[in-house]
């Protein structure tokens, strides 16, 4: 006999019972019991049991109108019939006699019931169809998400283009500009003089090549965020970066309690809206607020601040009066499982920083810490601006 687990099947039995269970384990117990009762029941033709789980399948469920489970239900020969309750094995050996006598009515004279009802297949393969149907409605669902995912992912890269081409333009021109300067004083012959001083000559080569490591610089973050990136899924959208920040200060407020550490916000309210995503950053900022609660010693101060740098450009920066990081180290600290030796005992893995900073490039922003050894740190990350 063609009992089936929870996927549905067409079937021509000549009776079909679907059995709704739930997750209980009485649930489980009592489709153990209708099958040790179909068994016992000595069923001389073919009958299909279709068990469901009604948490995987809502939509049948709701098809049979069932306000109960276990529910076992007698789909074909019709009249269809349902059963619910917890006695489930009771009240189908009241019906067995006449649901018996149905599916012999039906064995002798199947065409009586496909004239007035449907036909065997028809009524499982209802299950089956409407089950494929919302598979496809799902995986549809799960298409157009992706699709919009996608759609908001390539206009954050346009976004970032026109931010990087910005950023890379200004340091250009600059050195372009002291590049003509130094070409337009060459002597044309030999006895003419210099118009410009030795040490103008010097300054202009100094920008020059100031800019042009600007300019190396921004192309490395460049491929460090690309390499972020493809670590990294973000899903960018328009942030109020101002109500996190608030929101993950007050997350805080047990624990800065706790040490009485001062805690200040500079938070404008004419902030533009942040193009990244919201639980990553959320990642960042907890980070490193609970890294200024954790270093900073009892009654210090904490400030939280965010400032919109540039027109394209948002920045926010945690400082804390803790004991702050040497010089040699302000670089190191963003690598995976980096810890000062001085911090060995203070509990704590090296990899917030390092995750901070992954998040932080996959959004093409910079993360970096200014700090005076014993004075305190400031930690600082800048974010793409949503365009207008
Ligand atoms: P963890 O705090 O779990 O050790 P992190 O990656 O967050 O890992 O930080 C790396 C190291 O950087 C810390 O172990 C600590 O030595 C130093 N550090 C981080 N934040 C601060 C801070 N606000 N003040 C002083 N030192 C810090």
């Amino acid at each position: 006999m063609p009992v089936s687990g929870s996927q549905p099947h067409p079937s021509d039995a000549a009776l079909q019972l679907l059995l709704f269970v739930d997750r209980r384990p009485s649930s489980w117990e009592q489709l153990r019991s209708v099958r040790r009762y179909l068994q016992d029941a000595k069923i001389n033709f073919d009958y299909d049991l279709e068990v469901i789980e009604v948490g995987d399948k809502p939509y049948l469920a709701e098809h049979f109108k069932l306000i109960a489970t276990p529910a076992l239900i007698k789909i074909h020969p019709k009249p269809q019939q349902t059963l619910a309750g917890s006695n489930l094995v009771e009240q189908l050996d009241r019906h067995w006699s006449r649901w018996r006598r149905s599916v012999e009515d039906y064995l002798n004279n199947p065409s009586a019931q496909s004239e007035t009802e449907a036909s065997p297949e028809s009524a499982m393969d209802f299950v089956t169809n409407s089950s494929q149907l919302m598979q496809l409605s799902d995986e549809v669902f799960r298409l157009q998400r992706e699709n919009e995912e996608l759609q908001e992912q390539l206009r954050f890269k346009e976004r970032l283009i026109s931010i990087l081409a910005h950023e890379l333009r200004n340091p250009l021109t600059a050195a372009s500009l002291a590049i003509e300067t130094l070409e337009s004083v060459i002597p044309k012959s030999e006895g003419d003089i210099l118009p410009l001083s030795p040490q103008r000559m010097s300054d202009l080569f100094d920008r020059a090549r100031t800019q042009t490591r600007l300019i190396e610089k921004t192309i490395s973050d460049i491929l460090q965020a690309s390499q972020g990136e493809s670590q990294l899924k973000i899903q960018p959208k328009s942030l109020n970066l101002g109500r996190l920040c608030r929101e993950a200060v007050s997350q805080q407020q047990k624990r800065l309690q706790a040490k009485s550490l001062k805690l200040k916000t500079d938070i404008p309210n004419d902030l533009p809206r942040a193009y990244a995503d919201g639980e990553r950053i959320r990642q960042v900022v907890l980070n490193l607020l609970d890294n200024a609660i954790k270093y900073t010693p009892a009654e210090g101060s904490i400030k939280l601040a965010i400032l919109h740098r540039t027109a394209q450009k948002i920045q926010v920066s945690v400082s804390d009066t803790g004991p702050g990081i040497p010089l040699e180290n302000q670089q190191t600290i963003f690598e995976d499982r980096f810890r000062l030796q001085r911090d060995r005992g203070i509990e704590g893995y090296g990899i917030g920083l390092a995750l901070c900073q992954r998040i932080v490039r996959a959004h093409y922003g910079q993360i970096w810490v200014d700090s005076v050894p014993e004075k305190g740190s400031c930690f600082h990350f800048t974010l793409p601006v949503y365009p207008k």
